[in-house]
């Protein structure tokens, strides 16, 4: 569906999963039209029924669906208890869902996981039977991830949940933005690997001098165009509070450094 997203992803994508009882998953557009073109491929259905609406997190370009589409077909609103918070007064989540929790849509059961660190609440959906999980923001294969501190963001903990993610050893990753990724372990290794890059980056800077978050967007993303530092700057900082929490550097006023 087109939504609000971060380019150059244009769309979020809505999965409907299950056989006579479907989940779906991230009702995503707060566009009329797009709204409308759901809404009548899902009462199109013959023999499959929606029973319930799954939020994989709280941002923007996966929830403005949901009241919506709640509303049309008298169905609850899923999400995790930190998602639930963060939608407070604009979307009303009816249950909770959280690590370990499975979805049962008749025969079709999907496993809950829960993934911090794009977002607090942010939880991935495991097909067991054929090897699938459904990742939302937590890859993509268009556009970049963000790690945003001001909005719940956590660099420690999105690595954390990568590795989990990898460690499932699924066959295919379903993302919120782009195609399927049909190689999970590469891809997963490869976001891994390019954040950890990004980290050495900054340490490598801050060896040769204390440097504040303006000074560092630079030496640490040398192929961002300086369009996109204020973006870099987001993550950059995610990077920096991780840094600090793991006392590989350290803060003084608004200068990082990695000696006291
Ligand atoms: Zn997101």
């Amino acid at each position: 569906m087109r939504t609000p997203t971060l380019p150059p992803a244009t769309h979020t994508n809505v999965y409907v999963c299950g056989e006579a009882e479907l989940a779906v998953i991230d009702p995503a557009s707060p566009y009329a039209e797009e709204q409308v073109a759901l809404d009548a491929f899902l009462l199109g259905l013959s023999g499959q029924r929606v029973s319930m609406i799954v939020l994989s997190h709280h941002h923007v370009d996966h929830v403005s669906g949901a009241n919506h589409l709640a509303a049309r077909l008298s169905v609850p609103i899923w999400a995790h208890p930190e998602t639930k918070a963060r939608l407070e007064g604009r979307v009303k989540i009816d249950h909770e869902l959280d690590e370990g929790n499975r979805i049962s849509l008749g025969a079709h059961t999907l496993d809950v996981l829960h993934t911090p660190g794009h977002a607090p609440g942010h939880i991935c959906f495991a097909d067991r039977t054929s090897g699938t999980l459904i990742v939302g923001d937590m890859v993509a294969s268009v556009g970049t991830i963000i790690v945003e501190p001001e909005d719940g963001g956590d660099m420690r903990a999105y690595l954390q949940s990568l590795e989990r993610l990898r460690q499932q050893k699924a066959r295919c990753l379903l993302p919120a933005h782009g195609d399927p990724i049909d190689d999970p372990d590469a891809h997963l290794s490869f976001y891994i690997a390019h954040r950890l890059e990004r980290e050495a980056r900054v340490l490598a800077a801050l060896a040769l001098n204390p440097q504040s978050l303006d000074e560092l967007v630079a030496p640490v993303y040398p192929d961002v165009a300086s369009a996109l530092y204020p973006l870099a700057k987001r993550s950059l900082f995610a990077h920096l509070i991780k840094l600090v929490g793991d006392e590989r550097a350290y803060r003084d006023g608004d200068k990082f450094s990695i000696a006291r």
